[in-house]
């Protein structure tokens, strides 16, 4: 059913060096010139089919794991891996909705602007669909162990793989460890590495220190690491766009905005049309739009105020080198409500270069503020993000008003993690007003909370309970 994997290799992204390496070798970086690798195909090996529409055919036969998948059922895009080395969760059974109340926050109209909902992967968020990329990896490597540094979603979904493995013959089960920040995941990512069973260690330190940590634990102990350094996640992270063509009858969008954290997904994206592209299997690329937090804006800046580009490889690395060296020099951290882009050294910065060269991307940034009235605006529609996925909303009004995006344009925002990872912040955003507000989230400059939709005290009491519910002074829209 699949080709030989001989027909895919590793090779380093810089086109100078171009260094190709064997699938079962573990590496995080090219060990010639310290590059990062993509995964690369022999398209000539490869049987891809000649219409996107030919992986419909697949929905028929969804009991087959591989093709229930969101991930595998475009395996032939991504066929790295024998078909019985897979490790599949069922992951990707996720969804293309049009928003009209996020359209008009953004003033697009309405039936333009639609939300890749992410949240719908079994522990959450889009992290599934590169995670099973990584472990299937892994199982081919022979991994018993597998690490990450996470500010959350990347531990709960390694957490939530590695469980799956458990019940495997003994060669085959593969542990998770996983690196966190002290004080920085949210809770309910936290809660799902604990419960899922996975060894857990709170660095003293952020999400910077821990991925250093892992790094070199990693390399010491020989584990596995599944950060998005790995790319073979990427390759998984690449179906996320075909389920977006999938969603819009396989017609691409004009704009494709994401929050950007360690910019693996954005990567991931580039790559997926940059493929379907020279396999002639989509006529145009949609253009790109990064989202970073105020608070965590290394590659807004980098981009936007120093003019780092990609520039065919030949990027400015001096320039960079010096952006990070001034921020130890001031000792800058990265600081934002929305904790799963709370990066200030993207592990993926040259391919997110690579990936504005080949979509034609920009790069903005939102502060919590945006970020959270944004992600009350996703709530009201009824899906609900948590803080990091809002940022694409955000961003999205940021290009409408600034007329980068112009009405009748079709637009898509990745909203990458479900609601329920961090609900102490909604809550928090929802019912606290005035000086409790800038107590409680103070930290993160949110002064107000226009979208508020508070919970009326009231007493236990029928007569009273009817009196507000009746009373049209009271603000709620409920007509009694
Ligand atoms: C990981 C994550 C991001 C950032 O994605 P990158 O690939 O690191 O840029 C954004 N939102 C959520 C919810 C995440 O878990
Ligand atoms: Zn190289």
């Amino acid at each position: 059913m699949s080709q030989p994997p001989e027909a895919s290799f590793q090779r380093c992204i810089d086109p100078a060096c171009g260094a190709t390496f064997g699938l079962t070798e573990v590496l995080t970086a090219c060990p010639k010139c310290q590059g990062l690798l993509d995964i690369a195909y022999d398209w000539n090996r490869q049987s891809v089919p000649q219409k996107l529409t030919a992986f419909e055919r697949k929905y028929a036969t969804r009991r087959y794991p591989l093709h229930f998948s969101g991930v595998w059922r475009f395996k032939e895009l991504l066929n790295f891996a024998p078909d019985d080395r897979v490790v599949s969760i069922g992951e990707g059974q996720t969804m293309l909705r049009p928003e009209s109340e996020v359209a008009r926050y953004v003033g697009l109209p309405e039936g333009t602007v639609f939300l890749q909902y992410e949240g719908l992967n079994p522990s959450g968020s889009f992290k599934d669909n590169g995670m099973t990329a990584a472990f299937t990896h892994a199982r081919m490597t022979g991994a018993r162990r597998a690490a990450c540094a996470s500010t959350g979603n990347t531990s709960s979904s390694l957490a939530a793989f590695a469980a799956a493995t458990r019940n495997r013959p003994a060669g085959e089960r593969i542990e998770a460890l996983i690196f966190v920040g002290s004080g920085r995941i949210a809770l309910g990512k936290l809660a799902q590495g604990l419960d899922y069973g996975a060894r857990t260690l709170q660095i003293q330190g952020d999400f910077d220190d821990a991925m250093k940590q892992v790094r070199a634990v990693s390399t010491r102990l020989g584990i596995y690491l599944v950060n998005s350094v790995n790319p073979f996640r990427l390759e998984g992270q690449k179906t996320i766009m075909y389920r977006v063509l999938e969603g819009l009858n396989w017609e691409a969008p004009d704009w494709i905005v994401v929050p950007g954290g360690n910019l693996g997904n954005s990567s991931a994206f580039a790559k997926a049309f940059q493929e379907l592209k020279a396999l002639g299997l989509i006529a145009r690329v949609p253009r790109l739009c990064v989202v970073n937090a105020a608070g965590a804006d290394t590659f807004y800046r980098l981009v936007n105020e120093h003019g780092v580009t990609w520039n065919g490889g030949k990027f400015d690395r001096a320039k960079i080198d010096a952006f990070y060296k001034q921020m130890d020099a001031e000792d800058r951290h990265a600081h934002t409500v929305a904790s799963a882009i709370e990066i200030n050294r993207p592990v993926n910065l040259t391919k997110c270069l690579r990936a504005l060269e080949w979509m034609n991307g920009v790069v903005l940034q939102s502060d919590d503020q945006a970020i959270l009235d944004a992600k009350a605006v996703v709530g009201r529609g009824g899906l609900g993000c948590e803080p990091a996925s809002a940022a694409s909303v955000a961003g999205l009004k940021q290009l409408v008003e600034k007329q980068i995006v112009s009405k009748g344009e079709r637009a898509v925002c990745i909203v990458t993690g479900h609601h329920l990872k961090a609900p102490d912040v909604t809550v928090a955003y929802h019912s606290l007003h005035g000086e409790d507000l800038r107590h409680e989230l103070g930290r993160y400059q949110i002064r107000e909370n226009p979208f508020a939709n508070s919970p009326r005290p009231v007493a236990n009491d029928l007569n009273e309970i009817l009196r507000i519910l009746g009373d049209p002074k009271e603000t709620g829209s409920w007509d009694a």
